[in-house]
């Protein structure tokens, strides 16, 4: 289903593979070629009736309900606009699962943050705008006032000088009230300026951010990661990569409600926020899922530091605050990988991965360390 779809090859096809015509897409360029077969549809037609389509065959494909949020999506991942979701969306389809309306909700940009985006861009058009015509105003002025000028000084130099001189008094005084006006709409630019510079810091820190328990979201990960990488890979330091995910939280959810699954959720991310530092980053991977990346610690010490956490997480006995109802204890499994034992930060990541479902088949509550060459089980 979802990964047969006309939708999975257009978005292959932003990534540059994909062919058109295996499936019978309508292809621009023979439609093109071939006025005759359909007159009425444009090349751009084709295009928007492709586009259409896409969207409604992924919707259908995986069940999703038609609304606004979900076309949005649907418009952003296919029209190229959003290239993280349609990267994720060519993931699942490759990994044979269908697309959950708790999975899109997810992994797609948050409406909020692109109306926001979308706001301080057009605040800046129109601050552009104002200051483009100021300058365009002031220019003209300053033209005027130059030939005025020039016409007064050759007056001045023939018979009729006392009233070119009061003619220039004139012309000064008022380009001098003219300048001070210009002066102080440069300053209100200047000001507006400035205070969307502060705007787009701020949504850009929010689109790295998880709303749900504060910590650095999988993009801002991803760039950590980047970073550490190149620069441990220089200094030949170790980095480590771990993932977490809660034991049985679907039961959680299923015993307690949603609102105290997402308490949990928040707590361990608290637990796991304890330990990071400069060296240490944890970040909400998405749902119940963690990731965290160790650097200047073999795969052993950050085995250590994460299974002290799970230990000392799995000790604790939880409450529904809600109702007083005891939940018990919860537990979390987890998988570690050595960067450098991997051909690339991506494939590591896989490792812990990998890891991580050993620790679940394991029995869970484990930390499990993974090796290209065997992987070792750490039992807590
Ligand atoms: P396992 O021990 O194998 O990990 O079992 P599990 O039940 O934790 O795993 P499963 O993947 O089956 O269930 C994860 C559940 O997490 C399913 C989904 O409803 C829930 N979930 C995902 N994101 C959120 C969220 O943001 N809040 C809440 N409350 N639940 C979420
Ligand atoms: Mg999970
Ligand atoms: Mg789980």
């Amino acid at each position: 289903m979802g990964n047969e779809s006309v939708g999975g090859l257009r978005l292959l096809r932003l990534f540059g593979g994909g062919q058109d015509r295996e499936r019978g897409t309508p292809d621009v360029n023979s439609q093109a070629d071939e006025p005759s077969a359909r007159p009425s549809l444009t090349a751009y037609g084709v295009a928007q009736k492709m586009l259409l389509d896409e969207i409604s065959t992924f919707l259908l494909d995986n069940a999703l309900a038609v609304t606004a949020s979900n076309l949005l999506a649907a418009h952003s991942a296919f029209s190229g606009i959003d290239v993280g979701l349609a990267r994720k969306i060519l993931e699942k389809q490759a990994s044979g699962t269908s697309i959950t309306q708790e999975w899109l909700d997810l992994n797609k940009t948050p409406d909020g943050m692109q109306e926001g985006v979308k706001k301080i861009i057009g605040s800046l058009e129109a601050s552009l705008e104002t200051f483009a015509s100021t300058t365009r105003t002031a220019r003209d002025a300053v033209t005027t006032y130059n030939s005025e000028i020039k016409k007064q000084v050759s007056r001045a130099t023939s018979l009729d000088a006392d009233s070119a001189l009061s003619a220039l008094g004139i012309l000064a005084r008022e380009m001098v009230s003219r300048t001070e006006n210009f002066a102080a709409e440069m300053k209100r630019s200047e000001d507006e300026a400035q205070a969307l510079r502060r705007e787009l810091d701020k949504a850009r820190h929010d689109a790295e951010i998880d709303h749900l328990t504060g910590l650095p979201n999988r993009r801002a990960f991803e760039a950590a990661l980047d970073r550490h990488y190149r620069q441990a890979r220089q200094e030949a330091d170790h980095l480590c990569v771990a993932f977490c995910d809660i034991d049985h939280f679907k039961r959680v959810n299923d015993t307690h409600g949603h609102d105290t699954g997402d308490r949990v959720i928040k707590a361990i991310g608290e637990a796991l926020a304890r330990i990071s530092d400069d060296t240490c980053h944890v970040a909400r991977h998405g749902g119940e899922e963690f990731v965290m990346l160790f650097r200047g610690k073999t795969t052993q010490e950050a085995w250590e530091k994460l299974d002290a956490v799970r230990e000392n997480f799995g000790s604790r006995q939880f409450v529904n605050r809600a109702n007083d109802n005891p939940i018990g204890k919860i537990t979390f499994s987890g998988g570690i990988a050595d960067v450098f034992a991997h051909k690339n930060p991506r494939d590591a990541l896989k490792a812990a991965d990998e890891a991580l479902y050993e620790a679940k088949s394991g029995g869970r509550n484990q930390i499990v360390l993974s090796s290209p060459v065997n992987t070792r089980s750490h039992r807590g």
